[in-house]
């Protein structure tokens, strides 16, 4: 650590002074972001300044800027809005105005400015940028500075964080805040189709978005929606009428008691005349539903934040001090965003022009390519909700050559998501003309008793909100008995599988590709989604269930460490799950602040215990009495066979002389059910229908295949050249797998071979090592070693 504060100091000349703001609307998890500033910020040597109510602050200066402490940001991460304040700042706008920001920033020595905020905050960062050095020059002629003042303020450092609930900043997958709305926006919708069901009702519900669906969109997929309005998808005029119509008599007619239609602010039809949630509930009326309407306004910004965006403003901010000191004069402001799991730098005014070029398609009509400028991930989302609802009339059947018939199964424990994914799976499948077969109760549940449902429309609806396995799950393997399984996959004549689960899941994957050879019927495409809490399938950095995971444990956190708020000192020692794997722990000490983390990977030794209690003697040390609440330990389930939590929490006790109470907390089941997070739900449908299409494809490319015997003679190559192939056709037995910023289908052969650690079922890399790095440096646990 101490070589590492050294390496980033020796990048900039002088002690750096940070400032950081927070501007335009106001969006949860803009705290987490300056805390993790404000810490990583004094981590590395520097001063961090916050400028308090945004552009308003700066051109005020004096009580405005102030210098922020370590105490000072203490439980800012369950907190929602922004603590240090934004506002819309009219006279930023104008020259004079900016020359009087430069002037207060360089009063206090300030020459970086990292700005947590939307397009507009960060368009005008850049100008300010832009513009410094004939802003500097000025206030010399003015007489404010002399030329020797300010030579060291020659150049501002600007560094971007997209504080947005719209989600509208090209080339980042999400903003902070974004997933905070989406959540907010599920959950109340969930609340809202209760009530639509019981009463047999259609409900328009508006969301925020003035220039951009993706709220609408992503609710649209995580509340199984009829039908969405979005700005970049303009509806046909004169004829969405008969199309929403249309869609939704025919969900009723399947089977649905509701309707529910999510309609963004600023939804349009294809002549550019807005569309309203009034207008479609004229729409709805007209076909003698009894049709309402919620604008869902300002809720959607407030309350505390998701985990996703309390981790995402985390490593961001962390990594925002990081851009500030490798930043030289020549550097593109940068702007930090997220590609899949990766956090990434882009240039912040290329970014920020493509965001606003959106609006201006928009406005030229030129749909298509707005859609395209929003990420990949839109796009395909897009495709997926009208491929599985709007278009769900059979129009997009396969031709009856190539339709299967697909198996899917859960194994292991539940995780939040299992049923969202077969929802989608199921409504993907039907509406390319598929068959589904939901495998009922494991592999076991298949030997015992060979049963096999196939899944329709009205069975699978409303699957999208809850949690555990209607299909049930069981922890047994395939080869309990191979041959009762490839019985039953050959009496269903099924022509590809999926599996949902964990570590079990797994190792399923790779028995029944590793008995291709003895029964030719496992000679079909499998793969297996992962989804485990654990998130300990080899290959990948994500599994389903995880989001949900976490969001439990924040909300079981926040109250325990409220809890303790009357009480004053107290520490808790909180247990989770994750078997082996300690990426659960680690991510919640991120997330929560915890003091301190015990994972398997890093063993529990006195030394460590010794360093905690230091840590949490200084912590306590500092506390002055407000905003602080209970302090936490995270313990991974499996960090160690001697120090169990009660040992840890009794030594901790003991040894703190009564300066502070310590308890135990133990989540348990918590964390595996619940109702599935929106992100889950999302992340679930998307692979559901990418692995129906690996499924398709290999199915394509293996037509070949043996008819009686399934066995692979030869398959077609990208470019449709037939060629032979091998008997085990490797790449068709794959995990679905997330690395950084790449999504891949990996075969199951490979990664046992190389990246599996069998004994203690978990994969080789540990991905987290640099979040477990990043918590250290936010609790201080780096800072107090240095020192030491
Ligand atoms: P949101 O996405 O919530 O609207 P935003 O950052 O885009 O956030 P804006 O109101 O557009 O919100 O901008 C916030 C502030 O940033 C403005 O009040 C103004 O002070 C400053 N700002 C915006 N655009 C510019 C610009 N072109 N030049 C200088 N300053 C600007």
């Amino acid at each position: 650590a101490v070589k590492q504060l050294k390496n980033s100091l020796a990048l900039s000349s002088k002690k750096k002074k940070i400032a950081v703001m927070t501007s335009g609307g106001d969006s949860p998890g803009m705290n987490a972001a300056v805390r993790a500033v404000v810490r990583a910020g004094i981590h590395y040597g520097c001063d961090v300044y916050a400028v308090y109510e945004g552009y308003e602050g700066l051109l005020r200066g004096g009580k405005y800027l102030r210098q922020m402490h370590w105490e000072d940001v203490r439980g800012w991460l369950s907190e929602g809005g922004t603590l240090i304040g934004t506002a819309r700042c009219k006279e930023f706008r104008e020259r004079w105005g900016r020359k009087q920001g430069a002037y207060n920033l360089i009063s206090e020595g300030i020459d970086a400015l990292i700005v947590c905020g939307g397009d507009g905050s960060l368009t005008g960062a850049d100008l300010f940028r832009s513009e410094w050095p004939s802003l500097v020059e000025e206030l010399v002629q003015d007489g404010k500075f002399t030329i020797e003042q300010v030579e060291p303020y020659r150049n501002l450092t600007i560094v971007g964080l997209i504080g947005s609930i719209d989600n509208d900043m090209a080339g980042s997958d999400s903003t902070i805040g974004a997933f905070s709305a989406l959540a907010r926006i599920c959950e109340l919708v969930d609340y809202i189709d209760e009530t639509a069901k019981s009463h047999s009702r259609a409900f328009v519900i508006e969301v925020m978005g003035r220039h951009c669906g993706w709220l609408a969109l992503l609710a649209g997929i995580a509340t199984g929606a009829d039908y969405i309005f979005i700005p970049e998808r303009a509806a046909p005029k004169g004829k969405w009428q008969e199309e929403l119509k249309e869609v939704c008599q025919r969900h009723r007619a399947k089977g649905r008691r509701n309707n529910t239609v999510i309609v963004a602010e600023g939804a349009l039809d294809d002549e550019l005349n807005h569309i309203g949630a009034e207008d479609v509930k004229n729409v709805l009326l007209e076909l003698g539903l009894d049709a309402k309407v919620t604008i869902l306004g300002h809720v959607q910004r407030g309350g505390t934040a998701v985990a996703h965006d309390r981790w995402l403003a985390t490593l961001q901010g962390v990594d925002a001090v990081n851009a500030v000191l490798e930043m030289t004069p020549e550097t593109p402001s940068p702007l930090i965003g997220i590609l899949e799991n990766k956090i990434i730098r882009k240039p912040l005014m290329e970014s920020v022009k493509l965001t606003k070029s959106v609006a201006t398609d928009i406005e030229n009509k030129n749909f298509d390519k707005a859609i395209m400028l929003r990420d990949t991930e839109f796009v395909e989302l897009y495709e997926n909700f009208v491929a599985t609802t709007i278009k769900d009339d059979g129009s997009e059947m396969l031709p009856e050559a190539q339709r299967l018939n697909i198996g899917i199964v859960h194994v292991g424990a539940p995780s939040a998501a299992l049923n969202p994914a077969t929802r989608a799976a199921t409504l993907y499948c039907l509406s390319r003309g598929h068959r589904p077969f939901a495998i009922l109760n494991g592999f076991s549940g298949l030997i015992q008793t060979g049963q096999m449902q196939e899944l329709a429309w009205a069975d699978v609806e409303s699957w999208h909100s809850l949690g555990g396995s209607v299909i049930g799950t069981n922890r047994s393997l395939a080869d309990e008995d191979m041959g009762t399984v490839a019985y039953y996959f050959q009496k269903k004549k099924l022509d590809g599988l999926i599996i949902l689960g964990g570590f079990e899941g797994f190792k399923s994957l790779k028995q029944l590709r590793d008995s291709r050879e003895q029964y030719p019927i496992f000679n079909i495409p499998m793969v297996l989604i992962p989804a485990t809490i654990s998130n300990n399938v080899p290959g990948t950095e994500y599994s389903l269930g995880v989001d949900t995971c976490l969001n439990a444990l924040v909300k079981y956190t926040d109250e325990i460490k409220q809890s303790a708020s009357a009480s004053r000192r107290r520490v808790f020692v909180v247990e989770v799950q994750g078997g082996h794997s300690g990426y659960i722990a680690s991510f919640t000490g991120l997330i929560t602040g915890a003091v301190s983390v015990y994972t398997p990977e890093d063993k529990i030794n006195l030394a460590t215990i010794k360093e905690d209690l230091e840590l949490l003697c200084e912590n306590f040390r500092h506390d002055r009495g407000e905003n602080h609440n209970g302090k936490l330990l995270i313990r991974n389930e499996q960090a160690s066979s001697l120090y169990s939590t009660e040992l840890l929490a009794n030594i901790i006790a003991e040894s703190s002389k009564g300066k502070f109470g310590v308890r135990t907390a133990i989540p348990g089941h918590v964390q595996q059910g619940g109702i599935p997070s929106s992100k889950d739900r999302v992340i679930a449908s998307r692979y559901a229908v990418k692995c129906v299409n690996f499924l398709e494809d290999w199915n394509e490319r293996n037509k070949g295949v043996d008819a009686d015997t399934k066995v692979l003679r030869f398959k077609y190559d990208i470019h449709g050249e037939k060629r032979p192939t091998v008997q085990h056709e490797d790449d068709s037995a794959a995990v679905i797998c997330v690395n950084g910023s790449k999504l891949s289908f990996k075969p199951i052969a490979e990664l046992w071979e190389n990246e599996t650690n069998v004994k203690l079922r978990k994969g080789e890399d540990i991905h987290w090592k640099e979040f477990t790095r990043i918590g250290d440096i936010l609790s201080g646990r780096l800072r107090l070693r240095a020192e030491v």
